[in-house]
């Protein structure tokens, strides 16, 4: 039901899955609310009138693949193939059958949800390590781990599965530093919590690495003989002062020096961190690789306990046709974001609102998404209305979505129940999560809706002439298992991967340019970004908010909901009774001075526009900020943020940072008025 792919056992009777054992959390044991749920999309269907009418009518297959594929073949002939996107939402199952799509079709314009999660994660990894992962796999502490450090990340929330082990771990003596702007329970439990301001992680990282340095307090061996650009860090870092750091992130100095006394003298020191909080700013690739040298100077990168640096997983085919990237046109995104686009072989998404409406630097025409969701995108409305003007969208999905209103044609997709795919973990360990019932109504895989709509393009042989399982096995044929050896064992094989010892660097070095850990950036510096991962405070944050709308503050929003993924699951009654309303959490002295109550209607504003959503009055945030959970159509936070605010290093968006206002909102407000 989402990444985690947490193997459970599905007990089946007369066609019908009537048990489900295994699940680990909310959204798990709604499983089969979501299978049988009575809204599910079980017909393709076309649109009958005008977008936003609601309209569709139910057409065959036959007919839904052929009038998609006409159509594609027209705008390709018309607009070239670079107009045409092809988008993999959640989940991630059918991107390498997507990719191919894209890419034998002609276009480079192949894009993920990884535009705004995880991507960035990679492109800093890449910068300072040339691999692929940094902090954000092998999640959890290890067995020798003394320190572990959850920087802005809330497994509580995000990663249920796997919080036993941390507290596990803690009452036997390790150390757990959590730094988050927000008091979480899971802060509560740390033995040293480090709230910095949204948006000034960086500042903090800055003030660590020079705590480390000016203490003494770092691996003089590795630095000397490791660290690219050692001197120009050390030389920036000593023009910083730490009184001036600790202002800016708003950590005391005395916390910042006991965070990094821990981070080296109770080592191994592991830092994990999310996939997407401190990429969720316009420093973030500059944060994340300021936060991860942390590890590099104080001795713990790529050793047993700290953080061990990935060695690659399953060998496997690549079937996706990346290599004919570089012989399309340029993707979207790729002028404005040319560090991402050198090293993510995907489009940037979040530029292409933008490029749709503007039709520059090439008109955009059509869209085939499996999965997405238009509230991903800040300033939802403006992708809205990129969407409305396109001359074919095709969305295939479970259920019906701001997405689907839009589209053109919908294609009813299969559950996890009812399709199967391989599922992998770095470690090796693969399964073959085979479907247990047939596909309900005419909803059909991912895959078959991918490989279906290749046939109808005349790619039939590109897609294995329909069969999943030659395709399985072309993309699994160098890691020396099968399709045929995974069916017949379900509980999944542990399948040879490169080890994940220590100190690999040993034998060859890094894989970045000068072979080192690159303090500074050698491709940064190529493209004319700053090298160092110096730290600035955000433009975004001096955004203005709306003139006379209420308190200006600032608005964090995508924090998780342990009963939702993303913006699935408000439809599944059991889920939805665990968390009714969007809640918006405010600090209880910014609510006294707003007289905003618990459970109180307020509005948030930002001149994009505004959103309605019950307050939860809690100090688990700080004064003058309030976190928002996206993902609620009827109340789409994103909907209020500036699209434009991004990366320019990852293209990734502002989620985090940008003004607003807050005040109870309408009846309320009136009330308030009326009874003065
Ligand atoms: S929804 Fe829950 S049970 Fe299902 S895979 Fe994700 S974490 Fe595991």
């Amino acid at each position: 039901m989402c990444s985690r792919n947490c193997p459970l056992e599905a007990d089946v009777k007369d066609g019908k899955v009537v048990r489900v054992r295994g699940a680990v959390c909310p959204r798990g044991q709604a499983n089969l609310d979501l299978l049988y749920h009575n809204d599910r999309i079980l017909t393709p269907l076309a649109r009958a009138g005008g977008r936003r009418n609601g309209k569709f009518m139910p057409v065959g297959w036959d007919e839904a693949l052929e009038g998609i594929s006409d159509r594609l073949k027209h705008i390709r002939a018309q607009y070239g193939p670079e107009s045409v996107v092809f988008f993999a939402g959640y989940i991630k199952e059918p991107r390498p059958w997507l990719k191919r799509l894209a890419m034998a079709f002609g276009t480079p314009n192949y894009m993920t949800e990884s535009s705004t999660c995880y991507a960035a994660s990679s492109v800093a990894a890449r910068l300072n390590f040339g691999c692929e992962k940094f902090g954000v796999h092998d999640v959890g502490p290890d067995p020798l781990t003394r320190t572990h450090v959850l920087w802005a990340t809330n497994p509580e929330h995000s990663l249920i599965p796997t919080v036993g082990a941390i507290y596990d771990r803690q009452r036997t003596g390790m150390k757990l530093v959590v730094v988050d702007c927000r008091k979480t329970h899971t802060a509560s439990r740390a033995d040293l919590h480090l709230q910095p301001h949204p948006g000034t992680d960086g500042a903090l990282a800055l003030a660590v690495l020079k705590v480390l340095f000016e203490g003494g307090m770092y691996d003089h061996e590795f630095t000397g003989r490791y660290i690219h650009g050692l001197g120009e860090i050390r030389a920036h870092l000593s023009g910083l002062s730490l009184a001036g750091l600790s202002t800016s992130c708003g950590v005391p100095e005395d916390l910042i020096i006991s965070f990094a006394g821990l981070v080296f003298g109770n080592s191994p020191t592991k830092i994990q961190t999310s996939v997407a909080s401190l990429l969720h700013h316009v420093n973030g690739v500059q944060t994340f690789r300021a936060v991860s040298l942390i590890s590099a100077v104080s001795g713990n990168l790529d050793v047993t306990g700290g953080n061990l640096l990935w060695p690659g997983g399953v060998r496997l085919k690549d079937v996706t046709m990346t290599e004919r990237l570089e012989s399309l046109p340029p993707r979207v995104g790729a002028d404005r974001f040319p560090v991402w686009a050198e090293i993510y072989p995907e489009a940037q998404a979040m530029a292409l609102p933008g490029q749709t409406i503007s039709g520059t630097p090439y008109p955009i025409k059509a869209f085939v998404g499996i999965g997405p969701n238009l509230m991903m995108w800040p300033d939802s409305t403006r992708m809205a209305r990129a969407l409305e003007s396109l001359d074919l969208v095709v969305v295939a999905d479970y259920f019906h979505t701001p997405t689907t209103a839009l589209a053109d044609y919908v294609l009813p997709a299969a559950t996890h129940f009812e399709r199967t795919a391989v599922v992998m973990r770095d470690d090796g360990h693969v399964r073959l999560r085979q479907a247990v019932i047939e596909p309900l109504g005419q909803s059909r895989p991912d895959w078959q809706i991918i490989f279906d709509l290749g046939h109808h393009l005349g790619l039939a042989e590109t897609f294995w002439n329909g069969s999943l399982k030659a395709g399985i096995d072309e993309w699994l044929s160098p890691s020396g298992t099968t399709y045929e050896e995974l069916a017949s064992h379900p509980e999944g094989l542990k399948l040879e991967v490169p080890p994940n010892s220590p100190r690999k660097y040993l034998r060859a070095g890094f894989a970045t340019p000068s072979g080192k850990v690159e303090a500074y950036s050698t491709i940064l510096a190529r493209h004319g970004f700053e090298p160092l991962p110096v730290w600035e405070p955000e433009p975004c944050a001096a955004t203005p908010a709306t003139p006379g709308s209420g308190t200006s503050v600032t608005l964090i929003s995508g924090t998780r909901q342990p009963s939702y993924t993303h913006s699935q699951g408000r439809n599944i009654a059991r889920l939805r009774s665990q968390q009714p309303d969007p809640l918006v959490s405010i600090n209880p002295d910014d609510a006294a001075e707003l007289e905003i109550q618990e459970d109180s209607r307020v509005e948030i504003a930002t001149e994009k526009g505004s959103v309605i959503m019950k307050a939860r009055v809690t100090r688990e945030v700080p004064r003058g900020l309030i976190s928002a959970p996206h993902g609620w159509a009827e109340s789409d936070i994103n909907r209020v943020l500036d699209g434009e605010v991004l990366d320019p290093i990852s293209g990734f968006p502002c989620f985090k940072g940008q003004r607003c206002t807050i005040r109870l909102a309408g009846n309320a407000q009136q009330a308030k008025q009326d009874s003065i």
